[in-house]
């Protein structure tokens, strides 16, 4: 009996595990194919709801998936662990050895054998090796580092609460670097969520006077890669909130008391969040021979395969896959994710069939920028209307539909439409904001 073709997906995020999904009830069912998906943690988590969590407005709990029980339910096979290596001769990943909380060895190192590579490993921060970065400040990257973030917040309003002396200036100062739709929309946040804990009894501090948050942006402009009205209205908005925002400030130095700006400008600040610029992960620099660029993107064609090796593909935010031909590459963003996932999936299904891939064309929708529990702000893009502003409730739904979207990927539209009600119920009986 021949074996079967063997697809492993490594990442299981936005873009992977929309793929694996689909080509599990596609392939994994009839048999046409076996699906693998690596990853290096056991749950998913839809990472542009991560701010939420390091505000403490959303539970990760609520909202994570098992991957698992969705690789059971969707005809592929899930495997923990993470990729360190890649062996294009022998068609060999390595993954390193698995340890537990006490660091003991729990999976040994392993190897697995592919006909298929599809890397979706996302991306992480870039600190673009600024001194003090790694040491002073806390990153979205992961539900844990949101969560570590929560956590943080929480214990600080907690110490001064309790504290009898008076609350020194920046004790309680949030500095968050880089205003891009993270950076803005965890500015609004926090906002909303310190205002929330205080007045869960913390009654000790006064968010206005005692709670500074700041945004450092070094371009002229927040949301620097958003249209230019848009920008517009989150800036009114950030102001309006009294969230202090510096641009021009390029950060050369981060240390315990604050960030230190080019121009000689300090902004004291106890709690400080990196969220300027992404990188691929470092494991994928120069990976056996594979073309990579100085981010460590992994470079691919318009049709998402490898520059290099016609058997290994990447799609989301680790992939460098041309827009345009003025040398633009798609923007590491949620929807290029599934869509890529969405025309891999075919691509890979014809590719059983000795079939040429399909090309990739981003499709901008829009954006749309979460400003807390107080507006929302966007643009849609869309046939003949050409760009349309959006704010409000319309802006706000819409912005809902984009994670709608992810989770009829993975559940099925009924699943996705129960598990909303569900949260919509929780809500009548859950405090507004985690408090522990
Ligand atoms: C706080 C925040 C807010 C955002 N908000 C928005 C937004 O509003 N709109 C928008 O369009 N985009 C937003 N983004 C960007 C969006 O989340 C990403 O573009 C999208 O998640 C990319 O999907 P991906 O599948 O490429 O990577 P991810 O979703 O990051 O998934 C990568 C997966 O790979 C796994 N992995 C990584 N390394 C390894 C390894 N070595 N071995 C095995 N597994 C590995 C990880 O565990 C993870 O599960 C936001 C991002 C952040 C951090």
């Amino acid at each position: 009996m021949t074996k079967a073709h063997h697809i492993i997906i490594v990442g299981g995020g936005a873009a992977g595990l929309e793929l694996a999904t689909k080509l599990g009830n596609k392939l994994g069912k009839k048999k046409l194919a076996e699906i693998t998906l690596i990853d290096s943690s056991r749950t998913h988590i839809w990472k542009p709801l991560l701010h939420e969590v390091a505000a403490g407005t959303l539970d990760s709990s609520e909202d994570q998936l098992e991957y698992l029980a969705q690789a059971q339910w969707n005809n592929f096979r899930y495997r923990l662990g993470r990729v360190i290596g890649l062996d294009r001769e022998s068609k060999e990943l390595l993954l390193e050895p698995t340890l537990n909380d006490e660091g003991e060895e729990i999976i040994p190192e392993r190897r697995f054998s592919y006909d298929t590579l599809v890397f979706a490993v996302g991306s992480l921060s870039n600190d673009f090796g600024i001194p003090g970065v790694k040491d002073h400040c806390l990153f979205l990257d992961s539900t844990e580092q949101a969560e570590r973030f929560q956590k943080n917040l929480l214990n600080r309003m907690l110490k001064a609460h309790s504290q009898s002396k008076p609350i020194e200036q920046g004790q309680l100062h949030v500095a968050i670097v880089g205003a891009g739709a993270t950076g803005v929309e965890l500015a609004a946040q926090l906002h909303h969520v310190t205002r929330l804990v205080s007045a869960y009894g913390l009654d000790s501090i006064d968010p206005a006077e005692d709670i500074k948050l700041h945004v450092i942006e070094a371009g002229p402009h927040i949301l620097p890669a958003l249209p230019q009205r848009l920008s517009d209205a989150a800036m009114r908005e950030l102001h309006r909130l009294g969230v202090t925002v510096h641009l021009n400030q390029r950060v050369v130095e981060i240390n315990a008391a604050g960030i230190v700006a080019a121009s000689g400008v300090i902004i004291p600040a106890a709690i400080k969040v990196w969220a300027a610029g992404i990188k691929a992960p470092e494991f994928l620099k120069d990976i056996a021979g594979l073309e990579t660029n100085r981010i460590n993107q992994l470079v691919v064609k318009r049709n998402l395969q490898s520059t290099r090796d016609e058997s290994i593909f990447a799609i989301g935010d680790c992939a460098a896959c041309p827009m345009d031909d003025q040398g633009n590459n798609v923007p590491p963003r949620a929807q290029a994710a599934h869509q890529q996932a969405m025309t891999l999936s075919r691509t890979l299904v014809r590719r059983l069939k000795g079939e040429p891939p399909l090309d990739y064309t981003y499709r901008d929708f829009g954006s749309l920028v979460a400003m807390g529990h107080y507006t929302t702000v966007g643009n849609l893009m869309g046939g003949l209307a050409g760009s349309m502003m959006v704010s409000g409730y319309i802006a706000r739904f819409v912005y809902l539909t984009l994670y709608k979207m992810h989770q009829a990927a993975l559940y099925g539209w009924p699943r996705a439409i129960l598990i909303s009600l569900l949260h919509f119920l929780r809500k009548g009986i859950d405090p507004q904001v985690k408090l522990h």
